[in-house]
């Protein structure tokens, strides 16, 4: 199928968009204006203060800022003046603690408030906040915080337990462990939070931070090898305000779900920072995927823009379109992707049966915001990135034979995806890694290391990451049109494209794909699979194989590992696995044969 645009049409009653006519923005943008977006506090800028204690001063304390989502069904509700006195508590104990502006506190921690109040005391005390995933076990953990030189560890007496403990004297920068839900039973040589931080007082006088100090430590996802830690800087937030007043089209007191955990740095730029700092309500839900819960929580909340990823997508998908026409979705105002390519597949099918398409958008933990996006008021193009956000120059690149950069012209043409640096949450650095830094900028351009392509009308569209890019006959593949050729198939809902050598070819590419609900895989199903993929893509770019398997190995943030499938299909060593989804370990081998289609050689 030829995806069509999908043409907006604005209901009168929704609000109207934050962003009126996109190429109008786009010429008319000056980062005056975005930089007008936030207070500043005292002679430089800090986070903290944007996300809460503006709002409070404005008068807006008692509006809610969080609605925490129990596993069990508990609801608690934190207003900004609560976020504020929290956040205030949490200051004075660092400050007590004598943690500088400066030092590290890394965070293993649940979707709880303690998290959210944690990270709001950080930033207005200028400690450095650095989310860790709490699924990772205790060696991510330990290296991460060892890279970091973590002064400070916040995290729950349980998970202190099982996966700190036992090496916790090892790591010679850490002076303090905060945890919480002790009840009662404080493990020796930690601070009990929950008895603690009463006693602190709720008023706080804020850090000064300036623009360019150091506000948050990342690591990425480790899709492509060993993860990278990214330094951020308070000046990030004018970024954070003015992509989500544009790019997700927040507006005051929206109800805001962010499903992306803030391990990650979805789960801190756009699942805390930047609705915050927009002033919206957000959900945190403190439960694992289920369609059921999905589907219930954004008609319970009235969720009016929801923020999440392909594969949380695809396993809806998954659990079928009778499951979501039972709800009543209507609150939804704004549908929006990011983290991997968003198969155009999974455009039209929210468009049909959501009532409204996913906007698809990309970013990177370097970039530390959204540069480009599908817009409110704009047409969608399902499998389209989208446009780069007003103040954003990006382009599509190459490097001549003098090893300078060129800037593709020729719409369709594939390049390197880059942009002009000097935006406010550019990263500064990979944390000791100077020189890999530096060498992601030349010719005054920052490089992504994405492959993608332009088209007439300006929007990009994602190929595949440089390393995953496949070479065969002398075309070069990017495995995403494979992958959404074969997600079209009406059995397969995720599928993940790696190139093998050949000594024909160079390359020829392999896909695994798994089945949706009810497909039960066997060789007619295969066969009916590959015959879709020659009909769609031709033969040069037709998978030679396909090999069903029902579990892609991903990272914990839902990225299919394609340098995973490729190292275990080679027998190569597989890398750094310390991102890699635990229970994927065991329930998929290599090669499972059973399920295994090969073109016969023509
Ligand atoms: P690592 O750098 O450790 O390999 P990672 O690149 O997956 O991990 P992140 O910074 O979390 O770590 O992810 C950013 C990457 O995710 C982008 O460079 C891109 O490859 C991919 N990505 C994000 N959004 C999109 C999108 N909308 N379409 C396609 N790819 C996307
Ligand atoms: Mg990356």
């Amino acid at each position: 199928m030829d995806y069509v645009t999908i043409e907006k049409k604005i209901n009168r009653q929704d609000k109207p968009p934050n962003m009126q006519g996109y190429l109008q923005s786009y010429d008319d943008f000056s980062w005056q204006q975005a930089n007008a977006l936030i207070k500043g506090y005292k002679n430089g800028i800090n986070i903290g203060y944007e996300a809460v204690d503006r709002h409070v001063e404005e008068g807006h304390g008692e509006q809610t800022a969080i609605i925490f989502l129990g596993k069990k069904g508990q609801r608690q509700i934190l207003s900004y003046r609560q976020l504020q006195q929290s956040s205030n508590r949490f200051a004075n104990l660092l400050n007590h603690l004598q943690v500088e502006k400066g030092h590290l506190l890394c965070s293993l921690t649940d979707r709880s408030s303690t998290m959210y109040t944690a990270i709001i005391g950080c930033l207005k005390s200028g400690v450095v906040f650095c989310p860790l995933f709490a699924a990772f076990g205790p060696e991510p953990i330990k290296s991460r915080m060892k890279i970091g030189g973590a002064r400070l560890l916040l995290t729950s007496a349980r998970l202190y337990c099982k996966k700190i403990a036992s090496w916790r004297d090892e790591l010679q920068s850490l002076q303090q462990v905060l945890l919480y839900d002790c009840q009662g039973q404080c493990p020796e040589g930690c601070v009990d939070l929950d008895l603690v931080l009463s006693q602190y007082s709720d008023d706080y006088p804020i850090c000064e931070t300036a623009a360019q100090d150091t506000a948050l430590l990342h690591f990425t996802s480790g899709t492509t090898g060993k993860p990278k830690g990214v330094v951020h800087v308070h000046e990030a937030v004018i970024y954070h305000k003015y992509s989500g007043y544009c790019a997700l089209d927040i507006h005051p007191q929206d109800i805001y779900w962010c499903t992306a955990d803030p391990g990650w740095v979805t789960g801190i730029s756009y699942g805390v920072i930047s609705p915050l700092c927009n002033r919206a309500t957000l959900i945190v839900d403190n439960a694992e995927f289920d369609p059921i819960r999905w589907y219930s929580i954004l008609q319970i909340e009235k969720v009016n823009i929801w923020y999440t990823a392909p594969t949380a997508i695809r396993m809806l998908m998954k659990s079928g379109s009778e499951l979501c026409q039972q709800y009543d979705l209507s609150a939804l105002r704004f549908l929006a992707s990011v983290g991997e390519p968003l198969n155009p597949e999974a455009v039209v099918w929210s468009q049909e049966f959501l009532g409204k398409p996913f906007h698809d958008n990309w970013w990177q933990t370097e970039t530390g915001g959204i540069m480009l996006a599908n817009f409110i008021g704009e047409n969608v193009k399902p499998g389209s990135m989208g446009r780069p956000l007003p103040g954003i120059q990006a382009s599509i690149v190459k490097t001549d034979k003098q090893g300078h950069i060129i800037k593709v012209i020729t719409p369709g043409e594939s390049g390197e995806l880059a942009f002009k640096p000097g935006w406010p949450s550019m990263f500064r650095n990979y944390l000791n890694e100077t020189e890999r830094y530096q060498s992601c900028f030349k010719d005054d351009w920052y490089l992504s290391g994405d492959l993608a392509y332009q088209d007439e009308d300006g929007y990009f569209w994602f190929v595949g990451r440089s390393s995953d890019l496949i070479k065969s006959a002398g075309h070069l593949i990017g495995p995403f049109e494979v992958e959404s050729a074969l997600v079209e198939h009406p059995a397969v809902v995720e599928a993940g494209v790696i190139g093998i050598p050949d000594p024909v070819s160079g390359e020829i590419v392999k896909a695994f794909v798994s089945l949706k609900f009810g497909y039960e895989p066997n060789e007619a199903l295969l066969k009916s699979i590959m015959a879709h993929a020659r009909k769609k893509l031709g033969s040069a770019l037709a998978p030679r194989t396909i090999v069903i398997k029902q579990n892609l190995p991903k990272t914990r943030s839902g990225k299919i590992m394609r340098r995973l499938l490729k190292a275990r299909e080679l027998g190569l060593s597989e890398g750094d696995l310390s991102t890699l989804e635990s229970d994927e370990n065991d329930s998929i081998k290599p090669n499972n044969e059973d399920y295994l289609y090969e073109e016969k050689k023509p």
